[in-house]
């Protein structure tokens, strides 16, 4: 799930990046954020790419028998639609803000005081934060056959400092295998905890034939009979099921809570971006992995033009 040029930590990227443009380009391109060729939507002849100026160029002729051929004058810039277009920071920024974003520690902080950006940060930060809550419905599935899945609920609350007023608040759901630790985890923004909401969201994120561990609630009382091995906690004190337990949810909801818990009162509009960062860099155990799947995530998101369908000449 990464590539060669992936494998770097967060101070090898600065060392390879740092005022790199052309690095930064073949970088991006290597993970189809930018395109790697793009066909004239005029003649549909292959475009030339001019490497000083940012263009990807038709050269072909009209009518290359008559006298009067006449050159297609078809150009267009390497970043349209990407995930770079109207960047207004170059490729080499671009890719260290990203850098940045998905290091644990990042702050807006540390973020105006580096990289010349601070006018663009918040603008980039935004930016960044919808590449992530879109990955939030393409999580990858757990569990399968006999894999032990401990599922639940958590409510995240952003309170002001010392016990203030609720800024905001959202209920997570989510679902965490036992050994692996892999997990997903969705915010129901909007949505009742019902089982309307719910059994969906577990038959798209976990497969079927896992081992479900689940505390007692209504939205999970036909889990199996819809092909998964359910077992519900017993709480009563001389239960010898021990092995019937949500424990490992648990903690990651605490992990959760605490991670937002630090998020500043001013950080409350941005809640639910926030959220989805951390959910981001959280799924991955693998942190070099995490530079690939953004910019594979941001290249589906933001299509360049080389896989954008070419519209018909007629
Ligand atoms: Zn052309
Ligand atoms: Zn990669």
């Amino acid at each position: 799930m990464s590539c060669a040029t992936c494998q770097r930590i967060y101070y090898d990227c600065i060392y390879d990046f740092h005022k790199q443009n052309e690095e930064s380009i073949v970088f991006l391109r290597n993970h189809g954020v930018l395109p790697t060729d793009v066909i004239c939507p005029r003649c549909r002849s292959e475009c030339v790419y001019i490497k000083e100026e940012h263009l990807w160029q038709c050269r072909s002729y009209t009518d290359a028998e008559s006298r009067k051929r006449q050159q297609c004058d078809y150009s267009v810039s390497d970043f349209k639609g990407s995930f770079l277009d109207n960047a207004r920071i170059p490729p080499w920024k671009v890719v260290l803000f990203v850098n940045e974003f998905l290091n644990q520690t990042w702050s807006d902080m540390i973020l105006m005081a580096k990289q010349e950006m601070c006018l663009r940060a918040q603008e980039w930060r935004s930016f960044c934060c919808g590449v992530t809550e879109n990955w939030l419905h393409k999580q990858e599935q757990i569990g399968g056959e006999s894999i032990e899945v401990e599922i639940g609920e958590a409510l995240i609350v952003h309170r002001k400092p010392d016990r203030g007023p609720i800024l905001n608040q959202v209920w997570l759901f989510g679902g965490l295998e036992r050994t692996s630790k892999r997990h997903f985890v969705v915010p129901l923004i909007d949505k009742e905890r019902d089982k309307a909401t719910l059994v969906p969201l577990i038959q798209t994120f976990i497969k079927p034939g896992s081992v479900i561990y689940s505390d007692t609630g209504a939205a999970y009382s036909d889990l199996s009979s819809l092909g998964y091995h359910h077992y519900v906690i017993n709480h009563s004190e001389n239960s010898d099921q021990t092995h019937i337990h949500t424990q490992n949810i648990e903690h990651l909801w605490r992990k959760i809570k605490w991670s937002m818990r630090r998020l500043s009162s001013t950080g409350s509009k941005c809640f639910h971006q926030y959220l989805a960062r951390y959910l981001f860099i959280s799924s991955e155990k693998d942190k070099s992995v995490l530079h690939h799947k953004f910019f594979r995530e941001a290249a589906q998101l933001y299509v360049p033009l080389s896989d954008q369908p070419c519209p018909s000449t007629t």
